[in-house]
């Protein structure tokens, strides 16, 4: 047994177990790392990072797209910008009622090594016949969208470092924005509110959307792996807002039997604690 420790903070560090290094490749992009415990199952990293392992995948996965679905029923066409794992794609196609799923990887090998490693997130993916795969840089591809092009987007994203950067800044945001139908939703991977580094991209990036989009929340969820654990989504909005708009009638009768999302949670995801409130009013 070894183990594989991420340094959340200058004073924390956390550490997980694996039995096995399974694979191990620098790209262009990023340094990725597969490795295979007892507790976490097949887990990778990116540049040593904690991206996805089997045992909390479902909590990122059921809580980056289902919300939006829960507000909007109606959603057609989506965009994925990041998400090579897979599992986001694997969420959204679960609604029958979806036409078209375009996902945007920079990175292909993320998603190969995935469907070769990790067939939980990324099995069927390629396969369905909704399903444009591309890989490429998320905001070229945004720059180069026509206008209102989408009915969601999905940002699944690493943290604003390296190839991520892009995908954190005021002209990703403006172009999504216009890539955006007039009831066009914008789901965000949203950093964290409790260790420094984190929160002040939490703040940067709530400050740069709400500058753009009129309705704007930021929601949470638990996820035991990542720093601190608690982490957020931001859903950013130009007609429907996730609170007035929730209709759980409708959301229920997709029937997906979903490990973590369920209508109730929606309502308290939105239930922010007060330094969390706080920190994203006051923006610095
Ligand atoms: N859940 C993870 C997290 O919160 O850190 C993210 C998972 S997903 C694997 C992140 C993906 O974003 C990676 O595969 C990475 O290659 C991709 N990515 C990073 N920057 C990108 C960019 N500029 N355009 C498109 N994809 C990008």
């Amino acid at each position: 047994m070894a183990w594989y420790t991420e340094q959340w903070s200058n004073e924390c560090k956390f550490s997980i177990a694996y039995d096995k290094e399974l694979y191990s490749e620098k790209t262009p992009f990023q340094q990725i790392d597969f490795y295979q415990g007892e507790e976490f199952g097949t887990f990778f990293t990116l540049d040593g990072l904690m991206m996805v392992n089997e045992k909390d995948e479902f909590v990122y996965h059921d809580m980056i797209v289902h919300p939006a679905f829960a507000t909007n029923p109606s959603i057609k066409k989506v965009l994925i910008i990041g998400g090579g794992d897979g599992g986001t794609a694997r969420e959204v196609l679960r609604y029958t009622t979806v036409e078209e799923v375009v996902m945007v990887e920079i990175d292909e090998r993320v998603f190969r090594l995935c469907q070769e490693f990790l067939p939980v997130t990324a099995n069927g993916v390629e396969e369905d016949s909704r399903m444009k795969l591309l890989f490429d840089d998320g905001l070229a591809y945004v720059k180069n969208a026509p206008d209102q092009s989408f009915d969601l987007i999905l940002v699944d994203s690493t943290d604003p470092i390296s190839v991520g950067e892009g995908l954190f800044t005021t002209e990703f945001y403006k172009e999504c924005y216009r890539v955006l139908n007039e009831d066009g939703i914008l789901i965000n991977q949203h950093e964290s509110p409790y260790f420094a580094e984190y929160a002040a991209n939490m703040k940067k990036a709530h400050r740069k959307i709400k500058d753009i989009f009129p309705i704007t929340h930021v929601y949470q969820y638990h996820m035991p792996t990542y720093p601190s654990g608690h982490w957020l989504f931001g859903f950013a909005s130009k007609t429907f807002d996730p609170l007035k708009d929730l209709n759980a009638e409708a959301w229920e009768k997709f029937g997906l039997k979903t490990k973590y999302y369920n209508t109730n949670l929606h309502a308290g995801a939105f239930g922010l604690p007060s330094y969390v409130k706080e920190a994203l009013q006051r923006g610095e």
